[in-house]
């Protein structure tokens, strides 16, 4: 058996992983009673906020642990396991989404004046939308907008405003990790060297796909701050009619 050298890991990493985008994730501030608030203008109810997206590298296996370094260890239904680069470490609730590889998502998006409510996920391409028995074509009926989160009707004949769209499309999948294994690995280096010491070993990491974790309710794209406003409003009027209530 060859044996493990940290420069050997590195460059199969390098050569065989996916390229991924990785997102730190921090517990929000709207904690209360151990408990997130649903309505959160910045983490959703989902009770986390994530940091900035580095690009680094990582293999993916499947849950059975087969040693797969191809595509089906992310066409499990919703868990895989990955081992990033040594230096990363990576920590529960932590995001990962996966560019080169396409995953299909269906979802309803409102029609607006123009263009639709925001999709959950970033579209690569739109593979159909149907509203009643009426399907529109991209390039005819509709464009996708530039941050790739909308679609801009352009045709006439758009559907109205304030209906329901069903839309099935393409788009990178993403993962949440759900639990950290090997997490305190290492091992004690002495052949060759002048003093024994410790190394790190790779760790690996349970992902589930982040539509599984959260019902595909919470990971919405941040709400305008029109939405925002109208909601701190809302929860103003709640207070003063609680405040009433206690006047009585
Ligand atoms: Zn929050």
């Amino acid at each position: 058996m060859a044996s493990f050298t940290i420069e050997k890991f590195q460059d199969l990493v390098e050569r065989l992983g996916y390229t991924i985008y990785y997102q730190q994730a921090i517990k929000c501030e709207c904690y209360y009673n151990e408990q997130p608030r649903t309505t959160c203008k910045y983490c959703h109810g989902s009770g986390y906020r994530y940091l900035p997206i580095k690009k680094t590298n990582a293999i993916a296996t499947t849950l059975q642990g087969s040693n797969e370094l191809n595509i089906q260890g992310l066409r499990e239904p919703g868990t895989a396991y990955i081992t990033p680069k040594i230096e990363i470490v990576m920590g529960y609730r932590d995001r990962i989404i996966f560019p080169e590889v396409e995953s299909k998502y269906s979802q309803t998006v409102d029609m607006l004046e123009n263009s639709t409510s925001n999709f959950y996920r970033e579209i690569k391409r739109v593979l159909f939308i149907l509203q009643g028995d009426h399907v529109y074509e991209e390039g005819i009926d509709f464009k996708i907008s530039e941050d790739r989160y909308s679609l801009i009707f352009t045709s006439a004949d758009k559907p109205k405003k304030g209906t329901k769209l069903s839309v099935l499309y393409m788009t990178s999948p993403s993962y949440l990790v759900m639990d950290l294994i090997h997490e305190l690995r290492s091992t004690k280096v002495d052949k060759d060297s002048v003093k024994p010491y410790t190394a790190k070993l790779p760790n690996q990491y349970l992902i589930k796909r982040e539509d599984f974790v959260y019902n595909n309710t919470i990971n919405e794209k941040i709400p305008s701050i029109l939405e925002v406003e109208r909601e701190k409003e809302l929860e103003r009027r709640k207070a003063e009619e609680e405040m009433c209530r206690f006047d009585e």
